[in-house]
């Protein structure tokens, strides 16, 4: 390599313009991605420090107009330089451009304005809003009970929490300001250094297993041992509570601690947990801050104003000078894995941040990936159990239901017999009932009515997906057939793509019980900013006595009036023509099951299905995770899926069809000519074939997958078919490491 591609100004427009130089020969060992360096730039030749992002050994304009670089930046290495290199090891390891990678890793100066800050407090006393408190709850106002139950344990609360999570309208607030029961406070300057403007909570204190984990990862810490920690805990295990108090040790030793978790599960309780424990120095990344609100925060962070970021996987990005621990909580979900590019996961993202930072892992789940548990088991990460209930130790009692007992004893309804007698004591209780339907936006699999088979690939061992003009794909190798009319196992007609939606589940709920006032939760409901919220905490008030919807409903809130899960169809999950699938409906129905019966009333979870005999849902059904996880683990190494290889996806996006075709074309014969080159490994080059979603706004969508032994060997091969990049401008080149989905 003689020639270093620097960039001199680390700001949003400028990320794309990089300046070559040529590397005097003294310092071509020392040179890397990431690095500082003196340089001199322009006609006036100004000393600037610039930033190393790529290394090539071809000159871009005429070599006698290269300049040279002065000097490396030996001492007190950036954080900017950190985030370069960061940024180098994702687009390595998980494709795109450098650009696109910068683009992800560092933060964006945008013009801030500054905004009032408004916080709400009590202006009565303590015993006279307890009075209060009984007084609003006797007339079931329930807004106002609410707000002055959270203002008795933790105030002041910021105004945008209590009109957002806590749900509380401004009429209310209005109302209980003009009565002097509470008050508005407004800061100019939001957050302080010194400030801490919290009240000690009541402290939880650790049950013996919680306490030997903190202990494990405290003990590390302190030895300088930086491990990743896979702790497994069963939903209500007292997860959080760990992570609180090991923050809390790793905090007291002057470093930060950066805690990612799904967007979805950033709930008003997680807020408060936080807050009450560390005050004004944890902040919060959501997808609702504008730029310029991101940004700040980001400074706060890199000022030192901040020890904890708390958010989804962009706050990886936060620029701490400090960084001690990263905390990765639902560690499972596939939202960690970018659908940008770079397409990276978090998850590795942050270990490889550890690494160049000296911190630790901490990574948690009830039900975790396959990759993480097969790692734990191979030693590379510490396995640490939580095996009980925090507060209530009872597991709720599972009942699986065979549909096709139903449909035999002439029940065409969607509620076999067993839930609807459920549901009907639920409602003679007054008690709750969450029905859940694990449908995906794009499951297209078609099953049997009769016999509850879904129609696979021969050669993929996963189902076809149906396609508009009326034919079955594969995704995985390209098999097509046109749709059967008669079921392949049994002979019955009754063969169809899977069609129940949320709404006609709640359709049907009001007929069967007209008398039950239900809610519905899904994408179309929560189309409006806060009205995910507002749902969940009407549910929670008790507003509902059934919640119909789909994913989203399992995840975060306790919901203490909750005694019957009922889920609708196991199966559709599981139907997916995506390698996944059979992990993924595990960890919808054990995340799932875990809602009913988290308090001191006892749960019952009701679960419909085909195919009651499926190890996904008898394991679930047990909460038996290693179960699972043994007879998963020896599916994905029969055909070869990760964790037991690697999946590169190449996906070929462009506006002209026979074009694009022919480009991946192109591109899959130079992988197969790579395959044969490394004869030595398992390499197996599938496809060219049209994506599921074959075209997209007018864009046509080909795709080749890659598998291998071994991952290296496929960022190699990115690396080769990079190149093709430049041979059509007009064609879009993604690739997509051990994708979650299928294309
Ligand atoms: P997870 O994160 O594993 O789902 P949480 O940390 O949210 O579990 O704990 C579940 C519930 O149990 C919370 O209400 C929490 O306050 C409570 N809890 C956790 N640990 C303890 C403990 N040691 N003693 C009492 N309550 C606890
Ligand atoms: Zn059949
Ligand atoms: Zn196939």
């Amino acid at each position: 390599m003689l020639y270093a591609d620097i960039i001199v100004d680390i700001s949003h427009e400028s990320l794309d313009k990089t300046y070559q130089y040529k590397i005097p020969e003294h310092l071509t060992e020392q040179v890397k991605v990431g690095l500082p360096a003196d340089i001199t730039f322009g006609s006036g030749n100004r000393h600037l420090t610039g930033y190393i992002v790529g290394l090539s050994d071809k000159p871009k304009i005429e070599e006698h107009r290269i300049k040279e670089i002065e000097g490396l930046v030996e001492k007190g290495i950036a954080i900017e330089s950190r985030m370069i290199t960061l940024a180098h090891w994702m687009k390595e390891n998980f494709g795109g451009t450098m650009n696109d990678a910068l683009r992800t890793v560092l933060s964006v100066k945008k013009s801030v304005k500054p905004v009032e800050k408004k916080q709400i407090a009590l202006a009565v006393d303590r015993e006279t809003a307890e009075k209060l408190l009984k007084e609003y709850a006797r007339k079931h106002n329930v807004a106002r009970a609410r707000l002055i139950k959270e203002l008795l344990t933790y105030q002041p609360i910021p105004k945008e929490l209590v009109t957002g999570k806590l749900n509380v309208s401004g009429a209310t607030l209005k109302a209980l300001e003009e009565q002097n029961i509470i008050t508005t406070l407004v800061e100019e300057v939001y957050r302080t250094a010194s400030g801490k403007n919290y009240i000690n909570s009541t402290r939880v204190v650790l049950n013996e297993n919680q306490q030997k984990i903190c202990d494990t990862i405290c003990k590390d810490y302190d030895n300088g041992l930086r491990n990743t920690y896979l702790i497994h805990g069963v939903t209500g295990s007292g997860k959080t509570e760990v992570y609180l108090q090991t923050i809390e040790h790793i905090v007291a030793k002057g470093r930060q601690v950066i805690v990612l978790i799904p967007e979805i599960a950033l709930t008003y309780q997680t807020v408060r947990r936080f807050t009450e424990r560390f005050g004004n120095r944890v902040a919060f990344l959501h997808s609702r801050l504008s730029m310029g609100e991101r940004y700040d925060q980001y400074r706060l962070a890199k000022e030192g104003k901040l020890d904890i970021m708390i958010g989804p996987r962009s706050a990886l990005f936060t620029p701490f000078e400090n960084l001690g621990a990263i905390v990765i909580d639902e560690e499972h979900e596939s939202s960690y894995k970018s659908e940008q590019v770079p397409k990276y996961h978090a998850r590795e993202t942050a270990i490889q941040l550890a690494q160049m930072t000296d911190s630790c892992v901490i990574l948690g789940s009830a039900t975790p990936s396959l990759e993480s548990y097969e790692r734990a088991q191979q030693g590379e990460y510490v396995l640490l159990e939580l095996k009980q209930r925090a507060k209530n130790a009872k597991l709720p009692e599972v009942e699986i239901v065979d549909l096709k007992e139903e449909m035999a004893a002439k029940n065409r309804s969607m509620f076999s017999r067993a839930l609807q007698q459920e549901m009907a004591e639920r409602l003679i209780r007054g008690e709750q009932t969450m029905l859940f339907l694990n449908r995906r936006g794009y499951s297209g699999s078609v099953s049997c009515r009769s016999c509850g088979k879904p129609i696979m690939c021969p050669h993929c061992s996963v189902s076809l997906t149906l396609h508009y003009d009326q034919t079955l794909h594969c995704h995985y190798c390209g098999h097509t057939v046109p749709l059967p009319d008669k079921c392949p196992e049994c002979g019955s007609p009754y063969i169809a793509a899977f069609g129940t939606g949320t709404q006609k589940v709640e359709e049907a709920v009001k007929k069967l019980f007209p008398q039950a006032r239900v809610l519905r939760m899904d994408a179309d409901t929560t189309k409006e900013k806060e009205s995910y919220e507002k749902i969940l905490s009407s549910f929670a008030n008790e507003g509902a006595d059934i919640l119909v919807g789909t994913q989203m409903i399992v995840k975060g809130h306790d919901f203490p009036k909750v005694t019957l899960v009922g889920i609708i169809a196991a199966d559709l999950s599981l139907n997916v023509s995506d390698y996944r699938s059979s992990e993924r409906t595990f960890q919808l129905l054990a995340q799932a099951a875990g809602r009913a019966g988290r308090d001191e009333l006892p749960g019952k979870v009701i679960i419909q299905t085909y195919q009651p005999e499926h190890y996904s849902i008898t394991t679930a059904a047990k909460e038996d995770y290693s179960g699972f996880f043994r007879q998963e683990m020896s599916f994905r190494k029969m055909m070869k899926y990760p964790p037991k290889a690697h999946i590169l996806a190449v996906l070929c996006i462009g506006r002209d069809e026979a074009r694009t075709e022919q480009f991946c074309g192109r591109v899959a014969l130079a992988a197969k000519q790579y395959a044969k080159e490394h004869a030595g490994e398992y390499v197996a080059v599938i496809g060219p074939t049209k994506a599921s979603v074959a075209k997209s706004n007018d864009f046509f969508r080909n795709l080749i997958y890659i598998k291998a032994d071994n991952y290296d060997i496929l960022t190699k091969l990115a690396s080769v078919l990079d190149a093709f990049r430049e041979q059509d401008k007009t064609i879009i080149l993604q690739m997509d490491f051990d994708p979650m989905g299928s294309y």
